[in-house]
Protein backbone atom coordinates (compact mmCIF):
# COMPACT_ATOMS: atom_id res chain seq x y z
CA UNK A 1 0.00 0.00 0.00
CA UNK A 2 1.60 3.44 -1.00
CA UNK A 3 0.23 6.14 0.88
CA UNK A 4 0.12 10.06 0.55
CA UNK A 5 -1.71 12.25 2.43
CA UNK A 6 -1.69 15.73 4.79
CA UNK A 7 -4.04 15.33 7.72
CA UNK A 8 -4.96 18.61 9.62
CA UNK A 9 -6.90 17.61 12.93
CA UNK A 10 -9.73 20.74 13.52
CA UNK A 11 -10.19 21.33 17.10
CA UNK A 12 -13.50 20.48 17.51
CA UNK A 13 -15.07 19.63 21.05
CA UNK A 14 -18.61 17.46 21.05
CA UNK A 15 -20.60 16.36 23.56
CA UNK A 16 -22.95 13.18 22.13
CA UNK A 17 -25.89 11.77 23.88
CA UNK A 18 -29.69 11.57 24.45
CA UNK A 19 -30.40 14.51 26.88
CA UNK A 20 -27.05 16.07 26.18
CA UNK A 21 -28.63 19.21 26.14
CA UNK A 22 -28.73 19.14 29.98
CA UNK A 23 -25.27 19.71 30.00
CA UNK A 24 -25.00 22.68 27.80
CA UNK A 25 -24.78 25.10 30.61
CA UNK A 26 -21.52 23.04 31.96
CA UNK A 27 -20.36 23.56 28.32
CA UNK A 28 -20.72 26.84 28.41
CA UNK A 29 -19.13 27.10 31.68
CA UNK A 30 -16.56 25.30 30.47
CA UNK A 31 -15.83 27.71 27.80
CA UNK A 32 -16.24 31.08 30.29
CA UNK A 33 -19.65 32.10 27.90
CA UNK A 34 -21.90 33.77 30.89
CA UNK A 35 -23.79 35.86 28.23
CA UNK A 36 -25.15 34.03 25.34
CA UNK A 37 -27.72 35.46 22.43
CA UNK A 38 -29.86 32.04 21.09
CA UNK A 39 -29.97 31.51 17.14
CA UNK A 40 -33.06 29.65 15.62
CA UNK A 41 -35.24 29.91 12.62
CA UNK A 42 -38.78 31.16 13.02
CA UNK A 43 -40.28 27.67 12.93
CA UNK A 44 -38.36 26.34 15.59
CA UNK A 45 -38.30 29.53 17.86
CA UNK A 46 -40.54 26.97 20.71
CA UNK A 47 -36.94 24.48 20.64
CA UNK A 48 -35.00 28.15 20.92
CA UNK A 49 -37.32 29.42 24.02
CA UNK A 50 -36.75 25.72 25.34
CA UNK A 51 -32.79 25.95 24.87
CA UNK A 52 -32.82 29.53 26.44
CA UNK A 53 -34.98 28.06 29.62
CA UNK A 54 -32.30 25.61 29.97
CA UNK A 55 -29.30 28.22 29.91
CA UNK A 56 -31.10 30.16 32.78
CA UNK A 57 -29.71 33.38 33.39
CA UNK A 58 -26.40 32.60 30.86
CA UNK A 59 -29.02 33.11 27.78
CA UNK A 60 -29.14 37.08 27.12
CA UNK A 61 -31.90 36.32 24.26
CA UNK A 62 -33.50 33.93 21.67
CA UNK A 63 -33.31 35.63 18.10
CA UNK A 64 -35.41 33.36 15.46
CA UNK A 65 -33.98 34.87 12.81
CA UNK A 66 -32.13 32.02 11.01
CA UNK A 67 -33.13 31.96 7.57
CA UNK A 68 -31.44 29.87 4.49
CA UNK A 69 -28.57 31.16 2.97
CA UNK A 70 -27.57 33.60 5.68
CA UNK A 71 -28.58 37.20 4.17
CA UNK A 72 -26.44 39.74 5.17
CA UNK A 73 -28.95 42.20 5.87
CA UNK A 74 -30.22 39.42 8.67
CA UNK A 75 -26.95 38.74 9.38
CA UNK A 76 -26.08 42.24 10.05
CA UNK A 77 -29.55 42.47 12.47
CA UNK A 78 -28.62 39.78 14.39
CA UNK A 79 -24.75 41.07 14.91
CA UNK A 80 -26.25 44.23 16.19
CA UNK A 81 -28.53 42.39 18.69
CA UNK A 82 -25.72 40.48 20.06
CA UNK A 83 -23.73 43.88 20.64
CA UNK A 84 -26.34 45.47 22.50
CA UNK A 85 -26.96 42.50 24.69
CA UNK A 86 -23.41 42.29 25.57
CA UNK A 87 -23.35 38.72 24.48
CA UNK A 88 -20.08 36.85 24.25
CA UNK A 89 -20.94 33.55 22.79
CA UNK A 90 -24.18 32.63 20.24
CA UNK A 91 -26.00 29.38 20.51
CA UNK A 92 -27.21 28.22 17.60
CA UNK A 93 -29.99 25.66 17.72
CA UNK A 94 -31.23 24.39 14.08
CA UNK A 95 -29.72 22.95 11.02
CA UNK A 96 -27.56 24.63 8.55
CA UNK A 97 -29.64 28.21 8.32
CA UNK A 98 -29.14 28.52 12.54
CA UNK A 99 -25.62 27.24 12.42
CA UNK A 100 -24.75 29.66 9.45
CA UNK A 101 -26.37 32.95 10.86
CA UNK A 102 -23.83 31.95 14.12
CA UNK A 103 -21.13 31.49 11.45
CA UNK A 104 -21.51 35.21 9.81
CA UNK A 105 -21.41 36.63 13.66
CA UNK A 106 -18.47 35.20 14.74
CA UNK A 107 -17.04 35.80 11.03
CA UNK A 108 -17.81 39.93 11.52
CA UNK A 109 -17.54 40.58 14.83
CA UNK A 110 -15.64 37.61 16.35
CA UNK A 111 -18.23 35.95 18.54
CA UNK A 112 -17.68 32.42 19.30
CA UNK A 113 -20.28 29.73 18.44
CA UNK A 114 -21.76 26.80 20.46
CA UNK A 115 -24.01 24.89 18.43
CA UNK A 116 -26.64 22.21 18.60
CA UNK A 117 -27.53 21.46 15.29
CA UNK A 118 -31.05 19.54 14.79
CA UNK A 119 -30.37 18.49 11.41
CA UNK A 120 -27.72 16.11 9.49
CA UNK A 121 -26.66 18.97 7.14
CA UNK A 122 -22.99 18.75 9.26
CA UNK A 123 -22.51 23.00 8.61
CA UNK A 124 -21.28 22.71 12.31
CA UNK A 125 -18.22 20.61 12.22
CA UNK A 126 -17.07 22.91 9.05
CA UNK A 127 -15.04 26.15 8.87
CA UNK A 128 -16.85 26.92 5.91
CA UNK A 129 -19.32 30.18 6.02
CA UNK A 130 -21.61 31.79 3.73
CA UNK A 131 -23.67 35.10 3.25
CA UNK A 132 -25.92 36.31 0.44
CA UNK A 133 -25.64 39.52 -0.42
CA UNK A 134 -27.87 41.26 -3.05
CA UNK A 135 -28.99 37.31 -3.81
CA UNK A 136 -25.52 36.50 -5.00
CA UNK A 137 -23.96 33.43 -2.44
CA UNK A 138 -20.02 33.98 -1.44
CA UNK A 139 -18.32 31.25 1.01
CA UNK A 140 -15.31 31.19 2.57
CA UNK A 141 -13.14 29.19 5.31
CA UNK A 142 -12.32 30.32 8.56
CA UNK A 143 -11.06 29.03 11.68
CA UNK A 144 -13.07 31.66 13.75
CA UNK A 145 -16.32 30.11 12.51
CA UNK A 146 -15.50 26.79 13.45
CA UNK A 147 -18.01 25.99 16.59
CA UNK A 148 -15.99 26.25 19.79
CA UNK A 149 -17.79 23.24 21.38
CA UNK A 150 -20.84 21.14 19.45
CA UNK A 151 -24.12 19.13 21.23
CA UNK A 152 -26.03 16.63 19.70
CA UNK A 153 -28.67 15.55 21.31
CA UNK A 154 -30.87 12.77 19.22
CA UNK A 155 -33.94 14.02 21.23
CA UNK A 156 -34.08 17.01 19.38
CA UNK A 157 -34.45 15.21 16.09
CA UNK A 158 -37.47 13.60 16.74
CA UNK A 159 -39.65 16.21 15.66
CA UNK A 160 -37.52 16.66 12.12
CA UNK A 161 -40.36 15.36 9.57
CA UNK A 162 -39.59 12.20 8.04
CA UNK A 163 -39.06 13.34 4.63
CA UNK A 164 -36.63 15.70 5.78
CA UNK A 165 -34.59 12.81 8.32
CA UNK A 166 -34.48 11.25 4.55
CA UNK A 167 -33.39 14.21 2.48
CA UNK A 168 -30.97 15.73 5.28
CA UNK A 169 -29.66 12.28 6.07
CA UNK A 170 -28.27 12.01 2.44
CA UNK A 171 -26.96 15.13 2.05
CA UNK A 172 -25.11 14.30 5.09
CA UNK A 173 -24.16 10.64 2.76
CA UNK A 174 -23.24 13.14 -0.01
CA UNK A 175 -20.08 14.81 2.22
CA UNK A 176 -18.69 11.42 3.26
CA UNK A 177 -18.71 10.40 -0.42
CA UNK A 178 -17.06 13.33 -1.68
CA UNK A 179 -14.34 12.76 1.22
CA UNK A 180 -13.83 9.32 0.32
CA UNK A 181 -12.29 10.73 -3.38
CA UNK A 182 -11.39 14.04 -2.36
CA UNK A 183 -7.57 15.27 -3.63
CA UNK A 184 -7.06 15.87 0.33
CA UNK A 185 -8.32 12.51 1.18
CA UNK A 186 -6.93 10.79 4.26
CA UNK A 187 -7.23 7.33 6.15
CA UNK A 188 -8.70 9.02 8.98
CA UNK A 189 -11.15 10.60 7.30
CA UNK A 190 -12.08 7.63 5.12
CA UNK A 191 -12.60 5.62 7.91
CA UNK A 192 -14.95 8.34 9.57
CA UNK A 193 -16.40 8.61 5.99
CA UNK A 194 -17.36 4.59 5.43
CA UNK A 195 -18.75 4.68 9.01
CA UNK A 196 -21.26 7.54 8.64
CA UNK A 197 -22.09 6.48 5.27
CA UNK A 198 -22.85 2.59 7.19
CA UNK A 199 -24.96 4.31 10.09
CA UNK A 200 -27.04 6.73 7.86
CA UNK A 201 -28.02 4.26 5.37
CA UNK A 202 -28.87 1.43 8.34
CA UNK A 203 -30.45 4.74 10.57
CA UNK A 204 -32.69 6.35 7.94
CA UNK A 205 -35.01 3.11 6.85
CA UNK A 206 -35.63 2.51 10.39
CA UNK A 207 -36.46 6.17 11.13
CA UNK A 208 -38.90 5.80 8.01
CA UNK A 209 -40.41 2.88 10.20
CA UNK A 210 -40.72 4.30 12.88
CA UNK A 211 -39.97 8.38 13.44
CA UNK A 212 -40.03 8.22 17.24
CA UNK A 213 -37.25 5.25 17.44
CA UNK A 214 -34.28 6.81 19.73
CA UNK A 215 -32.09 4.18 18.76
CA UNK A 216 -32.03 5.20 15.00
CA UNK A 217 -32.12 8.97 15.65
CA UNK A 218 -29.21 8.80 17.70
CA UNK A 219 -27.29 6.47 15.04
CA UNK A 220 -28.61 9.09 12.52
CA UNK A 221 -27.04 11.72 14.40
CA UNK A 222 -23.95 9.82 15.03
CA UNK A 223 -23.72 9.14 11.09
CA UNK A 224 -24.51 13.16 10.12
CA UNK A 225 -21.78 13.79 12.75
CA UNK A 226 -18.99 11.64 10.73
CA UNK A 227 -20.25 12.89 7.08
CA UNK A 228 -20.05 16.20 9.25
CA UNK A 229 -16.26 15.92 9.87
CA UNK A 230 -15.40 14.62 6.43
CA UNK A 231 -17.18 17.37 4.90
CA UNK A 232 -14.89 20.03 7.45
CA UNK A 233 -11.45 18.43 6.45
CA UNK A 234 -11.45 17.83 2.89
CA UNK A 235 -12.12 19.77 -0.41
CA UNK A 236 -15.58 18.96 -1.94
CA UNK A 237 -15.46 18.06 -5.86
CA UNK A 238 -18.53 17.72 -9.09
CA UNK A 239 -21.50 16.95 -6.60
CA UNK A 240 -21.16 19.83 -4.54
CA UNK A 241 -20.01 22.21 -6.98
CA UNK A 242 -23.80 21.21 -9.00
CA UNK A 243 -25.70 21.18 -6.13
CA UNK A 244 -24.46 24.71 -5.51
CA UNK A 245 -24.89 26.04 -8.78
CA UNK A 246 -28.18 24.27 -8.65
CA UNK A 247 -29.18 26.21 -5.49
CA UNK A 248 -27.72 28.99 -5.94
CA UNK A 249 -28.91 29.73 -9.39
CA UNK A 250 -32.15 27.70 -9.38
CA UNK A 251 -33.41 28.53 -5.72
CA UNK A 252 -33.76 24.42 -5.77
CA UNK A 253 -33.90 22.77 -2.12
CA UNK A 254 -30.99 22.44 -0.66
CA UNK A 255 -30.98 18.86 1.04
CA UNK A 256 -33.47 17.24 -1.44
CA UNK A 257 -31.38 18.41 -4.57
CA UNK A 258 -28.19 16.60 -2.86
CA UNK A 259 -30.94 13.73 -2.31
CA UNK A 260 -31.42 14.04 -6.16
CA UNK A 261 -27.81 14.52 -7.44
CA UNK A 262 -25.94 12.33 -5.58
CA UNK A 263 -26.38 8.88 -7.27
CA UNK A 264 -25.42 10.54 -10.37
CA UNK A 265 -22.26 11.68 -9.46
CA UNK A 266 -21.53 8.48 -8.18
CA UNK A 267 -22.49 6.71 -11.16
CA UNK A 268 -20.16 9.31 -13.29
CA UNK A 269 -17.05 9.24 -10.63
CA UNK A 270 -16.52 5.98 -9.25
CA UNK A 271 -14.98 4.25 -11.70
CA UNK A 272 -12.25 6.37 -11.57
CA UNK A 273 -12.21 6.19 -7.93
CA UNK A 274 -12.04 2.13 -6.64
CA UNK A 275 -11.30 2.87 -3.10
CA UNK A 276 -14.31 5.37 -2.48
CA UNK A 277 -16.18 2.51 -4.42
CA UNK A 278 -14.71 -0.65 -2.63
CA UNK A 279 -16.18 1.76 0.72
CA UNK A 280 -19.52 2.43 -0.29
CA UNK A 281 -19.75 -1.07 -1.37
CA UNK A 282 -19.16 -2.21 2.07
CA UNK A 283 -21.10 0.67 3.81
CA UNK A 284 -24.31 0.54 1.95
CA UNK A 285 -27.21 -2.24 1.68
CA UNK A 286 -28.30 -4.60 -1.02
CA UNK A 287 -25.71 -5.63 -3.92
CA UNK A 288 -24.61 -4.32 -7.39
CA UNK A 289 -22.99 -1.01 -8.27
CA UNK A 290 -23.12 1.75 -5.27
CA UNK A 291 -25.00 4.60 -7.40
CA UNK A 292 -27.78 1.85 -8.46
CA UNK A 293 -27.93 0.98 -4.45
CA UNK A 294 -28.14 4.53 -3.51
CA UNK A 295 -30.72 5.43 -5.40
CA UNK A 296 -33.09 2.63 -4.52
CA UNK A 297 -32.61 3.42 -1.06
CA UNK A 298 -33.54 6.68 -1.55
CA UNK A 299 -36.78 5.40 -3.55
CA UNK A 300 -37.61 3.00 -0.94
CA UNK A 301 -37.95 6.00 1.15
CA UNK A 302 -39.75 8.21 -1.03
CA UNK A 303 -37.46 10.40 -1.12
CA UNK A 304 -37.38 12.64 -4.08
CA UNK A 305 -35.09 11.15 -7.40
CA UNK A 306 -35.90 13.69 -10.23
CA UNK A 307 -35.04 17.38 -10.48
CA UNK A 308 -38.01 17.92 -12.42
CA UNK A 309 -40.09 17.31 -9.46
CA UNK A 310 -38.32 19.69 -7.82
CA UNK A 311 -39.36 22.12 -9.86
CA UNK A 312 -36.17 22.59 -12.52
CA UNK A 313 -37.30 23.37 -15.56
CA UNK A 314 -35.74 21.22 -18.56
CA UNK A 315 -34.60 24.33 -20.11
CA UNK A 316 -32.42 25.38 -17.10
CA UNK A 317 -30.24 22.19 -17.83
CA UNK A 318 -27.37 24.30 -20.09
CA UNK A 319 -27.45 26.79 -18.13
CA UNK A 320 -26.61 25.00 -14.92
CA UNK A 321 -24.04 22.74 -16.96
CA UNK A 322 -22.40 25.94 -18.05
CA UNK A 323 -22.08 27.06 -14.75
CA UNK A 324 -20.58 23.53 -13.00
CA UNK A 325 -17.93 23.97 -15.50
CA UNK A 326 -17.29 27.34 -15.41
CA UNK A 327 -13.51 26.77 -12.71
CA UNK A 328 -11.95 23.72 -12.72
CA UNK A 329 -11.81 21.88 -9.80
CA UNK A 330 -10.69 18.28 -8.52
CA UNK A 331 -12.27 15.43 -9.14
CA UNK A 332 -12.00 11.80 -9.30
CA UNK A 333 -12.67 11.72 -13.36
CA UNK A 334 -12.06 14.82 -15.99
CA UNK A 335 -15.52 16.89 -16.11
CA UNK A 336 -16.59 18.19 -19.26
CA UNK A 337 -19.76 20.40 -20.29
CA UNK A 338 -21.05 17.79 -22.36
CA UNK A 339 -20.71 15.00 -19.51
CA UNK A 340 -22.25 17.60 -17.05
CA UNK A 341 -25.11 18.08 -19.25
CA UNK A 342 -25.69 14.16 -19.86
CA UNK A 343 -25.51 13.71 -15.85
CA UNK A 344 -27.78 16.42 -15.12
CA UNK A 345 -30.66 15.42 -18.06
CA UNK A 346 -30.77 11.90 -16.18
CA UNK A 347 -31.47 13.73 -12.80
CA UNK A 348 -33.65 15.74 -14.19
CA UNK A 349 -35.84 13.34 -15.91
CA UNK A 350 -35.18 10.67 -13.06
CA UNK A 351 -33.91 7.63 -14.79
CA UNK A 352 -32.13 5.58 -13.68
CA UNK A 353 -28.31 6.35 -12.83
CA UNK A 354 -25.94 4.36 -14.92
P1 LIG B 1 -32.31 24.41 7.55
O1 LIG B 1 -31.38 24.73 8.64
O2 LIG B 1 -32.71 25.53 6.63
O3 LIG B 1 -33.59 23.74 8.16
C1 LIG B 1 -34.71 23.46 7.33
C2 LIG B 1 -36.00 23.65 8.11
O4 LIG B 1 -36.13 22.61 9.05
C3 LIG B 1 -36.07 24.96 8.90
O5 LIG B 1 -37.35 25.51 8.76
C4 LIG B 1 -35.83 24.50 10.33
O6 LIG B 1 -36.45 25.34 11.26
C5 LIG B 1 -36.45 23.12 10.32
N1 LIG B 1 -35.88 22.20 11.31
C6 LIG B 1 -34.57 21.98 11.56
N2 LIG B 1 -34.43 21.05 12.51
C7 LIG B 1 -35.68 20.65 12.86
C8 LIG B 1 -36.18 19.70 13.80
N3 LIG B 1 -35.36 18.94 14.52
N4 LIG B 1 -37.50 19.58 13.92
C9 LIG B 1 -38.34 20.31 13.14
N5 LIG B 1 -37.93 21.21 12.23
C10 LIG B 1 -36.61 21.38 12.11
O7 LIG B 1 -31.76 23.24 6.59
P2 LIG B 1 -30.41 22.38 6.59
O8 LIG B 1 -30.58 21.40 5.49
O9 LIG B 1 -30.06 21.89 7.94
O10 LIG B 1 -29.29 23.43 6.19
C11 LIG B 1 -29.21 23.95 4.87
C12 LIG B 1 -28.34 25.19 4.85
O11 LIG B 1 -27.11 24.94 5.47
C13 LIG B 1 -28.03 25.64 3.42
O12 LIG B 1 -28.07 27.04 3.35
C14 LIG B 1 -26.61 25.13 3.21
O13 LIG B 1 -25.91 25.88 2.24
C15 LIG B 1 -26.03 25.25 4.60
N6 LIG B 1 -24.92 24.32 4.86
C16 LIG B 1 -23.71 24.85 5.12
C17 LIG B 1 -22.63 24.02 5.39
C18 LIG B 1 -21.29 24.60 5.71
O14 LIG B 1 -20.34 23.88 5.95
N7 LIG B 1 -21.16 25.92 5.76
C19 LIG B 1 -22.81 22.63 5.40
C20 LIG B 1 -24.07 22.12 5.14
C21 LIG B 1 -25.13 22.97 4.88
Amino acid sequence: MHLDFLYQALPMRVRFGAGALAALPDELDQLSFRRVLVLCSLEQRATGESVAEVLGERSVGVAADAVMHVPAEVAAAASDRAAELGADACVTVGGGSAIGLGKAIALQHGLPVVAVPTTYAGSEMTPVWGLTTDGRKETGRDQRVLPASVVYDPDLTLTLPVAMSVTSGINAMAHAVEALYAPDASPIISLMAEEGVRALAEALPQIVADPGSTGARSSALYGAWLCGATLGATTMSLHHKLCHALGGSLNLPHAPTHTVVLPYVLAFNLEAAPAAAAALDRALPGSGDPAHRLWELAGEMGAPRSLAELGMAESDIDRIAEEATSKSYGNPRPVTYDDVRALLRSAWSGSEPN
